[in-house]
């Protein structure tokens, strides 16, 4: 006998274990999440976790916002589970040419109640003596923003999902999406047997292109090799210092929680071109060339002190990458009964719970103000030349940071 689900749920990074949960906690019917591998097997795996509400555009900023509160709240919202999440704090960091910007973003973030200001570069010096500002024309702080571990927060959504009732399944790839005559959703065909459903949420990240290339369909996500560097800071830098996010440098860096480590990542747009994979089936923990060194060169400039600090580690994980580095949340038309929420590039993870609620009451036909605005994000705005842009940008990091 074929077995059957209300809806189906593609993906078990942050994203598909997310929309998983908040489906159940709607009572959306019978839910099978299905993972190819293991949870967080892609970009949740690797992710470096930063969690903060800077957006130039106010409707990622929003979203950042109720994402974090989120946060703030996770384990009493979600049956005691715990996301890792450390409210560090953050620090973005600019130059002479972006001065404007910062300002302008600080401002229209006040506006929307976010907790941000302006940091006198003194008092940067005085929170992280380690960091070398000699470049940096302005900074602000948000207080509340930090990190959180995008593995440990995936396997929570999951976990709380099959609390609420969902059926978890990895090592279960969807081979294929059957239609029926009216080409509606018939059933997901996986090595383990079929599944007969009416609805498939698509939430394979940087697989998006290739997985439902056999529906005739063509999703414009990119698949990008994102790599860190982790230092073990010396005794003299001990202490953990809070998430830094560099404009002037092109590179964020956090502390770990328990560990004396510093980890460091790309913000240059410009080099992503260099780190594209063809399919992300072809990632197996590469490192592309220059990239890690021209990594540590950046932290030793922002932080000499780690001259002295030892190199622990250097690794790479993807993400899934669209024209404009916004992801792609629909209903895709030419195929009733299919959903998808991909490309969240670099920032997928702090998105996560905003992301699976909203998602969710989509899904569901809820309409409200903030389920409206993911409008923003349909597919075909890359056909209708209406990309996603905001009114500020910085002049290196561009897009919308
Ligand atoms: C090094 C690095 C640093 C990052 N830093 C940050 C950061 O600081 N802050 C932030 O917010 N974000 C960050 N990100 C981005 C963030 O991790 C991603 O945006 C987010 O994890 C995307 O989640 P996802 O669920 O969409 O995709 P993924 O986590 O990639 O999940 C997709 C899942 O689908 C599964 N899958 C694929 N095909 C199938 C199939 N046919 N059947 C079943 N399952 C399938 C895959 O195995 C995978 O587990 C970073 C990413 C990396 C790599």
């Amino acid at each position: 006998m074929v077995e059957t689900a209300d809806i189906v749920v593609v993906g078990g990074g942050c994203i598909g274990a997310a929309i998983a949960l908040h489906l159940a906690e709607k009572q959306a019917g019978k839910i099978i999440l299905l993972e190819k591998k293991s949870l967080a097997n892609g970009a949740s795996g690797k992710g470096i976790g930063i969690i903060r509400t800077h957006y130039t555009h106010p409707v990622l900023a929003e979203l950042a916002q109720l994402s974090l509160q989120s946060f703030h709240n996770f384990a009493e919202r979600y049956g005691g589970y715990d996301s890792g999440f450390n409210p560090s704090g953050y620090y973005i960091l600019v130059g002479e040419d972006d001065i404007q910007t910062l300002s302008s973003v600080v401002k229209l973030h006040q506006s929307m109640g976010i907790d941000v200001d302006f940091i006198d570069l003194d008092a940067v010096h005085s929170a992280i003596p380690a960091l070398n500002l000699n470049d940096v024309a302005i900074a602000a702080y948000e207080p509340n923003s930090g990190y959180g571990s995008p593995p440990q927060t995936t396997i929570a959504f999951a976990k709380r999902a099959a609390d609420l009732g969902v059926d978890v399944r990895t090592a279960t790839p969807v081979k294929e999406i059957k239609l029926d005559a009216e080409g509606r959703i018939e059933r997901v065909i996986t090595p383990s047997g079929e599944i007969a459903t009416r609805t498939v949420i698509d939430c394979v990240g940087p697989w998006a292109r290739q997985f439902t290339e056999h529906l005739g369909l063509n999703f414009p996500v990119d698949t990008v090799v994102e790599h860190v560097v982790v230092v073990e800071r010396p005794p003299e830098f001990s202490q953990p210092h809070p998430v830094v996010s560099d404009l002037v440098n092109l590179c964020y860096s956090r502390s770990d929680a328990n560990l004396p480590y510093t980890r460091i990542g790309n913000s240059n747009p410009q080099r992503h071109a260099d780190f594209l994979l063809e399919d992300a089936d072809d990632f197996h923990g590469q490192l592309f060339p220059d990239i890690t060194e021209e990594l540590t060169q950046k932290l030793l400039h922002r932080y000499p002190i780690l001259e002295t600090g030892k190199i622990i580690e250097k690794y790479s994980g993807i993400w899934a990458i669209t024209p404009d580095y916004q992801p792609i949340i629909d209903r895709i038309e030419p195929v009733p009964g299919l959903y998808c929420a991909v490309g969240f590039s670099g920032h997928g993870y702090k998105l996560s719970p905003i992301i699976g609620d909203l998602v969710s009451q989509f899904i569901l036909g809820e309409t409200n103000p903030l389920v409206e605005k993911l409008k923003m994000f349909r597919l075909s705005r890359f056909a209708e030349n209406d990309r996603i842009k905001s009114e500020f940008s910085y002049s290196q990091a561009k897009g919308l940071r």
